[in-house]
């Protein structure tokens, strides 16, 4: 990690208020963060903290009512929705829960489909794709469609995915909340090495303290705000 370089990601003031009607929620009352690249962040929240607010609004899916989100030194306020869904594509990268795979494709097809749209030829992507699916020690699954993969398997998939367009940031909402330790702990190892060897910035949303433990540093939601998490 070095802090001289720029942030992956930057939120700044960064404010979210759900209007339901029950009245206004306020979730994010101005949260700051800075990842760095090659920083691997653990988010870790009470359910209904605003971690998957917070993710969306990381990753563009979403705006904010206040504040700004940075991706790369780029404003994303500034933009108009055709260049945010750009800057998504080369940028960001998602690994949820559960993998939102497309059932009707394939492992392999699954990986190569985000970098044709991206813009690569179908020969470059199948590429990169075998070597990510190789990587994650998945590869002999190739031609399989996602449901005949086991879980960890599947998100393995999803992982190689997320990297498929070589993002600059890597956003997991929960991503080894559906699987058992055992598979939890090596789908996660995999994830940790990849980010770390590629130097792109992870937050991880959580709600195990032990991989939390395994990244640099916690942080979680106190009243709309980031903050360092301490235990106890
Ligand atoms: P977490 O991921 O930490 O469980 P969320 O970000 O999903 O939390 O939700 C934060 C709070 O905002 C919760 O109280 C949730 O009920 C509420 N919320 C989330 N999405 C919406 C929405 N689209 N409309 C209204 N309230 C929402
Ligand atoms: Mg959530």
């Amino acid at each position: 990690m070095s802090s001289s370089s720029q942030p992956a990601l930057r939120l700044q003031k960064v404010e979210r208020v759900y209007r339901t009607a029950a009245g206004d929620l306020p979730v994010l009352r101005g949260a700051d963060l800075a990842l760095y690249p090659g920083e691997l962040v653990a988010l870790v929240a009470p359910s209904g903290a605003g971690k998957s607010t917070l993710l969306h609004l990381a990753g563009l899916l979403e705006r904010p009512d206040g504040g700004d989100v940075y991706i790369a030194g780029t404003a994303a306020g500034g933009l108009d929705d055709h260049a945010r869904t750009a800057l998504r594509r080369t940028e960001i990268g998602f690994v949820y829960q559960f993998h939102h795979l497309l059932p009707e494709f394939s492992a392999l097809e699954n990986c190569v489909i985000p970098q044709m749209i991206a813009g690569l030829s179908r020969q470059e992507a199948s590429e990169r794709a075998r070597q990510l699916l190789a990587y994650l020690r998945i590869d002999q699954r190739a031609e399989h469609r996602p449901a005949e993969l086991s879980g960890g398997e599947q998100q393995r998939v999803a992982i190689a995915r997320a990297f498929a367009n070589a993002p600059r940031l890597l956003l997991a909402d929960e991503p080894t909340g559906n699987l058992d330790p055992k598979t939890s702990d090596r789908v996660f190892e995999a994830f940790a090495t990849l980010v770390r060897e590629t130097r792109l910035a992870g937050l991880v949303a959580t709600h195990n303290l032990a991989l939390a433990a395994r990244m640099d540093r916690t942080v979680t939601l106190r009243e709309g705000l980031i903050v360092p998490y301490e235990d106890g």
